[in-house]
Order: C-alpha cells, then structure tokens, then sequence
C-alpha cells in the first residue's frame, strides 16, 4: 500500500499545489472536483457528478461493490480572501493518493482484500456543510469506515469538534410614538435586550465546550416608533449532540420567560439544521495512528478541554465509524485561517504530512478490506457511543 502512494507521490503533490495555486470557494469549487474526479475516472473508477443536488459533489467507486465498503473523503473548498488556509488541498491530494494506491491493490488482486473502495467529494466544509446534505442524500448508507485527515497545528488521533445550531428568537410587541403614546407600546428590543442579559446568567453555569454567541438581526425601523419586532440569532454550541439538544431547550425557556415577564410573545425556531459534534470511532483511528507512526509522525490525545469549532464531519460520524485525525504542519503556536497557514500548505512539511497520510489512511482502508472483524468490531464501538450520547 505504501508503494502504492510512493509510485504516485509527484503527482499527488503536483495535485495538491495545482488546488493550492486555484483557491475555490464553498459550492464553486469546479476546478478542484473535476481535477480530482478525472484522475479517478482515469485510474478506473465509476464516477458520479453532481450528488445531492451540488455540481461540485462526486462519489467515485471501484471494486467488487460489496461490503465491507469505505469512503474516503475529499474536501477541497478554500477560505474566502486567504486561499487554502485550512489546508483542504492536502486533505484532498491524500485521500486521492490513498484511493488511488488501494485500487491498485484490488487490482492487482491482493491477497485478502475484497470489497468496495468509495471517493466521496465533499465541497463546502468551510460554509454550508456540503457533507451534512450527503448524508441526507443517503451516500453514507452503505459505508462501514469514512476516512479523512486534516491538516493542523497539533497531533491529535481525532478531533474533538462541537456540535452547533443557529436559533432564532422573533419578539413581538406593540408600535407606539415613544413620547405621543408610551403606555400603549410594548417594546419587542427591550425583550430581546432582557433575553441577551438572562443568557449572559446561563452562559456562566455551562459546562466547558458549550458557548451562546447572539447578535441582533431586526432592532427596529426607526427612534420614534417603539419597535414592534425584534429579532434575535444566537449561535449555540455544545460538546454532544444530546448536550446540543438539552441547551437549545434551555435558551427556549429563556426566551419564553423573557417573553411573559416583558408582556411580549416570542416564536423561537431553528435557523439552520447544524452540526453533530465529531464521534471518533477509536477502532478505526488508533489503526490511523498506528500506520502513521510507521511513517515517522506519532499522534496523541486532544488537549483535555480544548474543544474547536465545529464541521460536518460531525454528520458523517453520526451516521458511520468515521475518522478526523489532526496531523500538524506548524506548531501549536501557530493557528489556521491565516496567511501562514495558507503558505504552509504549500510547504515542504506539508508535502511530508500528506504523503504520510495518504500511506496512513490506504493502510486503514486496505484493514477494512482485509482483516476479518475489524469492521464489525468499528460498528460495534459506534453503537457503543451511540448508546452512550457521546
Ligand atoms: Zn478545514
């Protein structure tokens, strides 16, 4: 598996600078998902475009069509104003190396390995969570292992990403002039103010992880009109999805309290579906680890309470075992969504991670294929956190 990689690795390196010198934003990224999927079509790959209603999604697929079946998956979307400054041009060149070298191996007939080899192109991981929609289009159904890594600023074996919503709070009160008529109004703004000053009190008693973000999108139309409509949004993150879920009911009953303490009504809903937090499945990615090891890169555990935002690897990993492994290209003093990020993605360190991660992640999809139980006993510790919420 490894040869397989190094016989590749000018190309793949050629692949990830040609991604990094033509940044493409979230749901335009034309040239990055036809480069990739025309270099799996060529090696033989069937290749499906367009998936899940988004021109810049592909599932490429090779192999006996059976089960066991694994994904790699390939992001490739760049920051607005800063290029690749999250590094997706690597995520993409590795999984394309490590699709690439484990087709060969069923080609060339492999002993043991049997099973269905699948690319999924994802787009949009930076806004819009193109892999959310996927999921929903029921491209994971028949995955036993989604495989990816990103590039970063720390060795982490996963990920320890929030899960996150965006929820909307409409107050309605009663229009009236401010001096004309003020005990005929009921000011909407001075609601949702109120609420803003109940969630600071609720945000000093969560737990590490979980965070509410507001800002005020409608505060009225003008000075003298007591504003009849105000309307909130508030980001809200928490560690798990169940926690997610136990703290959007929590901002609800703030809102409704607000609400009746204030002679206001309020209509509260979701604004956006959100992100599930990340569910490592440690079946899979101490196997990563491991094969990484053998490449010269050791991984450990995340930073105990450091929690990052959120991505929609979190959906994938709701669905089926899936991996996110951190592999650094700068040191922990450094940070991504910036201009040194974006430059490092292109550097020389960068070359060596990915060329490492490929290997990596086609020795993990090569167990999947190969070695009796090892999904099953992935599927077995994905029930296990399912059960346990986390
Ligand atoms: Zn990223």
């Amino acid at each position: 598996m490894t040869q397989g990689v190094e016989a590749r690795a000018a190309r793949l390196w050629d692949v990830a600078l040609a991604l990094h010198r033509k940044p493409e934003l979230a749901y335009e990224e034309h040239f990055a998902a036809g480069l990739l999927s025309g270099e799996l079509e060529r090696a033989g790959f069937t290749v499906n475009r367009g998936i899940a209603d988004m021109p810049t999604a592909f599932v490429a697929e090779a192999g006996d069509g059976a089960r066991p079946r694994v994904a790699l998956l390939l992001e490739y979307d760049a920051l607005p104003g800063l290029g690749h400054a999250c590094g997706h041009n690597l995520i993409a060149a590795a999984g394309l190396g490590a699709a690439l070298s484990l087709h060969g191996a069923l080609l060339e007939a492999a002993p043991g390995l049997a099973g269905t080899v699948m690319v999924v192109g994802t787009p949009a991981e930076e806004g819009g969570g193109g892999k959310v929609a996927q999921v929903a289009a029921g491209v994971f159904d028949e995955v036993d292992a989604a495989l990816m890594f990103h590039p970063g600023v720390n060795n982490w074996a996963w990920a320890p990403l929030t899960a996150q919503v965006q929820l909307r709070a409409v107050f309605h009160g009663r229009a009236a002039h401010p001096t004309g008529n003020p005990t005929e109004s009921v000011d909407a703004l001075a609601a949702l103010i109120q609420l803003f000053g109940t969630l600071n009190v609720l945000q000093r008693r969560l737990d590490p992880g979980a965070h509410i973000q507001g800002i005020i999108t409608d505060g009225g139309r003008a000075t003298n009109i007591v504003p009849e409509r105000a309307e909130g949004l508030f980001g809200l993150r928490a560690t798990t999805t169940s926690a997610l879920d136990a703290l959007v009911t929590e901002v609800v009953r703030c809102a409704e309290g607000t609400a009746a303490a204030t002679g206001t009504t309020v209509e509260t809903s979701r604004a956006t579906t959100g992100y599930h937090h990340f569910r490592d499945n440690d079946v899979l990615s101490d196997r990563f680890a491991s094969h990484l090891r053998t490449g010269g890169f050791t991984l450990g555990q995340p930073t105990p309470g450091v929690f990052l935002g959120s991505s929609d690897i979190g959906d994938v990993s709701a669905a089926v075992p899936s991996i996110h492994p951190f592999v650094a290209i700068l040191g922990p003093e450094h940070s991504d969504h910036t201009p040194e990020f974006a430059d490092a993605a292109a550097g020389e360190t960068a070359r060596r991670v990915m060329l490492a991660s490929a290997r990596a992640l086609a020795c993990t999809a090569a167990d999947c294929l190969g070695e009796a139980g090892l999904t099953e006993r992935a599927w077995k510790r994905q029930r296990e956190k399912a059960a346990a919420h986390v």
